[in-house]
């Protein structure tokens, strides 16, 4: 039984998502919110980004596939060109994907070096705490 609902469009597959030529001409690296589809034995639909790939310069339709596992870019969400299969990573500049879906962005390298400097700032902190007891002992003694 297919999913029906009138939010959505049903496709045969991704490949046959029609692109039109303004929607072409729009396409950039970033993704754009482009549509609903639902799938055959798909229970509910799910939201479709176009974006040009970076790779064939191609526009494509994809929707959010999850989660990449390659080092430090492991645990992200990502969508692939229909044309090459090239994967377009969406790391934290992607952020709004992410809240629009619902889902907990990635942290900014911004943000991972604050918590960096803060833990460095209190261990630098700890250690003069550490230099001026010091001290003093030595000047008591
Ligand atoms: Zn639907
Ligand atoms: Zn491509």
């Amino acid at each position: 039984m297919a999913h029906e609902c009138p939010r959505c469009t049903f496709v045969a597959n991704r490949e046959s998502i029609y692109i039109s030529p303004q929607w072409k001409a729009k396409a950039v690296y970033e993704p754009l919110t482009f549509g609903v589809y639902t799938m055959k034995d798909w229970v509910g639909h799910t939201n479709f980004y176009l974006f040009k790939c970076s790779e064939c310069q191609q526009a494509s339709v994809d929707y959010l596939h999850g989660y990449t596992s390659l080092g430090s870019l492991s645990g992200l969400l990502f969508l692939s060109c229909l044309h090459c299969n090239t994967k377009l990573v969406l790391d934290s500049h992607y952020k709004n994907v992410y809240e629009s879906e619902g889902f907990e962005p990635p942290p900014s390298p911004a943000s991972l070096f604050f918590k960096l400097s803060w833990k460095r700032l209190l261990s630098v902190g700890s250690l003069m705490v550490i230099i001026v007891l010091l001290l003093l002992i030595l000047l008591k003694l």
